[in-house]
């Protein structure tokens, strides 16, 4: 089977600027990737004509929650899949707070056979470090891995007892995978919703302060010091925590981190109230300074690659009031364009900047052969419409879930059609 996809503008690293390519997949690979000056011939072949859009190796987002088995009126793994798919995600991977906690076997393969049978998106399970996430017992971090697991988090939660980290991450070394860590001192946070500042302040709530974070970020680049585990932050909120990962990585400490959109683009001062829990997510929106903080840390390596962390949750869930709502928003159909408008379009970041950390660096962190576009890997494509400026509609979105403070927004870059491995899995 082969597909051209015709004059689409490719991102060249080294001349820094877009260029006309054709490219061809032939049995789910790269095949050829010409300049558009060249005539080809498509005989035979599908033919997806690109002119005058962006066309990326897929987007790859190493932070969803897909809520499948046991929460699939949020998302399940189909609708999870088809909504990363019109984000133009082609692999995605799902964190294991699900009902069962995806911490046997079993659960990670129904992940796998499920995707795998929907042929969307490519779906990669994390397992969970401790049985149920109730960080008291680890996993079978041997059989979850020989199942299919990807890495091992307890994501939702923080590990609260630092043996257990230990313990994890010494299991983990000896199996060559990676620890990923919610960052969370339970004890800090009791009964908080909103960050400690300003906005807590004003409204009179109890707030997460910024230590709730870091201090588990501190402990555990220390841990990953001794058990020489590759060790994972989860999306990281504040300006604490970009110190200790950025001087974490400066002594050679094996670690690697994320940042979310929203974490990027707004801070605490953006929430316009208390009615609404759209702004509810974990961690918190933090102060302008550590919004300042977390993008300095993308920007100079200390983060390595951007995650949605979509959080779907039902809109009866999300009506029950800020304090009772639970945490957490949407990301996948919204990620590329808010990045793309907010950074690209503002001149802060170059293109390359936002399709490196969204494709080659995850690919890179988490050792996957997708990533990029080069004749012979995976024909996972994402094409992109620059120029094409919409509104965030969120009764479009193709999640089950709608949960997402960004309704609204005027944006650039919407992505018009992703591939994955050569087959055309979502179009316009
Ligand atoms: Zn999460």
């Amino acid at each position: 089977m082969s597909l051209w996809i015709l004059n689409g503008k490719v991102w060249n690293e080294s001349s820094a600027s877009l260029e006309g390519k054709h490219i061809q997949v032939v049995d789910g690979k790269i095949a050829a990737i010409v300049d558009a000056s060249e005539t080809v011939n498509t005989e035979g072949a599908e033919v997806v004509d690109a002119q005058g859009k962006l066309v990326s190796p897929g987007f790859i987002d190493m932070h969803v929650h897909l809520r499948d088995p046991g929460f699939t009126h949020k998302e399940d793994i189909i609708t999870g899949s088809r909504s990363a798919a019109k984000g133009g995600f082609t692999t995605i991977a799902c964190m294991p707070n699900t009902r069962p906690v995806t911490d046997t076997a079993e659960t990670v393969r129904y992940i796998i056979d499920k995707s795998e049978e929907a042929q969307l998106v490519k779906v990669l399970p994390y397992a969970s470090i401790t049985k149920n996430e109730l960080g008291r017992e680890l996993t079978d971090f041997a059989s979850l891995k020989e199942a299919g697991a990807i890495g091992f988090t307890d994501d939702g939660v923080g590990v609260q007892n630092a043996q257990m980290m230990k313990d994890a991450m010494t299991l983990a070394k000896s199996l060559d995978m990676p620890v990923i860590a919610h960052c969370e001192d339970d004890s800090l946070v009791v009964g908080a919703w909103a960050s400690e500042g300003e906005f807590s302040r004003k409204h009179g709530l109890k707030g997460i302060p910024n230590e709730s974070e870091a201090i588990h970020v501190g402990r555990d680049v220390l841990l990953a010091e001794a058990t020489g585990v590759h060790y994972h932050v989860c999306h990281v909120s504040t300006e604490q925590s970009v110190r200790l990962i950025r001087l974490a990585k400066q002594v050679g400490i094996k670690v690697t981190a994320e940042v979310c959109p929203h974490h990027l683009i707004l801070s605490d001062e953006n929430i316009p109230g208390l009615d609404d829990a759209n702004w509810k997510m974990n961690p918190p929106l933090r102060t302008p300074r550590d919004v300042a903080a977390v993008l300095e840390g993308l920007e100079d390596g200390t983060i390595d690659i951007i995650v949605t962390d979509h959080a779907p949750h039902s809109a009866e869930e999300k009506a029950k009031g800020v304090d009772l709502a639970p945490f957490g928003i949407v990301g996948l159909e919204t990620a590329f364009p808010l990045l793309y408008t907010h950074f690209v379009e503002t001149g802060r970041w170059t293109l390359g900047f936002l399709l490196k950390r969204m494709t080659q660096d995850p690919a890179r962190v988490f050792r996957l052969e997708e990533g990029s576009l080069e004749v012979g890997k995976p024909a996972d494509i994402t094409i992109v419409d620059i120029e094409n400026e919409q509104a965030v509609d969120p009764s479009t979105f193709l999640s089950k879930s709608n949960n997402t403070p960004f309704g609204g927004w005027k944006l650039k870059g919407w992505p018009v059609a992703t591939i994955v491995n050569g087959n055309i899995v979502w179009t316009e």
